[in-house]
């Protein structure tokens, strides 16, 4: 199937050329039509399926087909996503998208001033690409009127529950227009999920993309027994032997990732952090210098990675492995994106067996094991507990299911200042 038969504009499928793609994904093929007939779409699809297209596509061809309200723009389509990066992806996309048309858009999320965003929206804008809490925060001080919006897309909707933002997502569906087109985007379907779009959306088509496993099929994964000591070592051995350019790495904690960093560097490897304690300014030029291929190394925790879009990235490694298995079908998804081939590869030391074990369980597949010459692991050192993740200075399963009211308005996305890396209730449903 190509893109011509969707029934898209000259404008929207010269745009999509210059990307490259030629045909449509599987959940494009099914969103697209599905959104141009205008009603609502309950979508089961996760990062990698090019799920951001299925959405941005058809609703730039539904913006664009009717005419503008009269007087300043209003608002007419808001697509909320759960972090600052992946609103500031999908804005990405809906520029590129949406380059030959005349629609204007705009990013708004937290960590960054507000005055610019209202400047922005002061100036008309038809699509609002927005976190929830800033969002909020626009609509509290009278910059921001919803009251027109014909279409709402919920992005990674299982995240926005997982990060507590059910509340606000709730004030701000009471802030819109009854008669609107809904999208809901979701990996994963808990029972909150199932509540939230039973409320929410109205006769929904619906489309499931084969997800089970998709990224695990699609990326090569090893892992690497390797003493605790010499990680460091072994990673810096197979970056500067491979001569990988491009490495997401990832660590449990935040203080581990700056560590990491600076000990990349001292080895001569370009590398930069990216967690919930960094400046929203310093993730975004870290993503960029990356993307851009200015850093080799970018070393990230987990949450602080959701919904990273780093076309065709080809080495994911597991620096430390998660403490909660499901994190780790969401790092190495990062690789082997829309088809590409990935490589993941775990450093293992003996610690973490139990971790490998639970993850190798949720696979239902035991991972390749590799030791690499001259890593062997020393059999007389002993297992030690694991000192973090669970008590606040990792990734804890701590943590209240509503976002931190007082502190956490900067950090839509719970990666700002305000709040810890706990990310509250955990998703259940897991890749079978
Ligand atoms: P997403 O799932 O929206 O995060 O998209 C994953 C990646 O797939 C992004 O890097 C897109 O640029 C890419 N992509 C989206 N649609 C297509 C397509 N039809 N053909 C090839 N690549 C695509």
């Amino acid at each position: 199937m190509s893109f011509d038969t969707l029934g898209l504009s000259a404008e929207i499928l010269r745009a999509i050329s210059e990307q490259g793609y030629t045909n449509p994904t599987p959940v494009q093929a099914q969103a697209i039509p599905a959104v141009l007939q205008g009603g609502d779409l309950l979508a089961g699809a996760q990062t990698g399926t090019g799920k951001t297209a299925g959405f941005t596509l058809p609703l730039l061809q539904r913006l664009s087909s009717t005419p503008t309200p009269k007087g300043r723009r209003p608002v007419r389509a808001l697509l909320l996503t759960p972090t600052r990066e992946l609103a500031a992806q999908v804005g990405e996309s809906v520029s590129t998208y949406g380059k030959y048309l005349p629609l204007r858009s705009a990013v708004i999320f937290g960590g960054v001033k507000i005055g610019p965003q209202i400047n922005k929206l002061r100036s008309g804008v038809d699509i609002l690409i927005a976190t929830p809490g800033r969002l909020l925060d626009h609509v509290q001080q009278g910059t921001l009127d919803l009251s027109q919006v014909e279409v709402l897309v919920l992005d990674e909707a299982d995240r926005m529950l997982d990060m507590g933002f059910l509340r606000d997502i709730r004030k701000i569906l009471a802030l819109l227009p009854k008669g609107r087109q809904n999208l809901l985007f979701s990996a994963t379907f808990s029972n909150e999920i199932k509540r939230l779009a039973d409320g929410l959306l109205n006769k929904p088509a619906l489309i499931e993309v084969a997800r089970h496993n998709t990224a695990a099929e699609r990326v090569v994964q090893v892992v690497h027994p390797v003493d605790r000591e010499r990680k460091r070592e072994l990673l810096s051995y197979l970056i500067g032997n491979g001569n990988w350019q491009q490495v997401l790495v990832f660590t449990r904690t935040k203080h581990g990732a700056n560590r990491l960093t600076k000990q990349l560097e001292l080895d001569g490897i370009s590398a930069a952090a990216i967690h919930g304690n960094k400046s929203q300014a310093a993730r975004t030029r870290a993503l960029a210098d990356f993307k851009q291929g200015k850093i080799r190394v970018l070393v990230a925790t987990d949450i602080a990675a959701r919904g990273l879009d780093i076309d065709q990235l080809p080495h994911v490694v597991n620096f430390e492995l998660p403490n909660v298995p499901e994190d780790y079908v969401h790092r190495i998804g990062r690789t082997g994106r829309a088809g590409n081939e990935g490589e993941a590869m775990s450093l293992v030391c003996v610690d973490e067996h139990k971790l490998l074990c639970d993850i190798e369980r949720l696979l239902k597949c035991e991972i390749p094991k590799g030791v690499i010459e001259g890593f062997s692991p020393d059999p007389s050192i002993k297992a030690e507990p694991i000192p973090n993740g669970r008590n606040g200075a990792g990734r804890g399963r701590s943590g209240g299911g509503q976002r931190n009211r007082a502190g956490a308005r900067g950090g839509a996305g719970g990666q700002g200042a305000g709040r810890g890396q706990g990310g509250g209730r955990r998703r259940s449903a897991v890749p079978a």
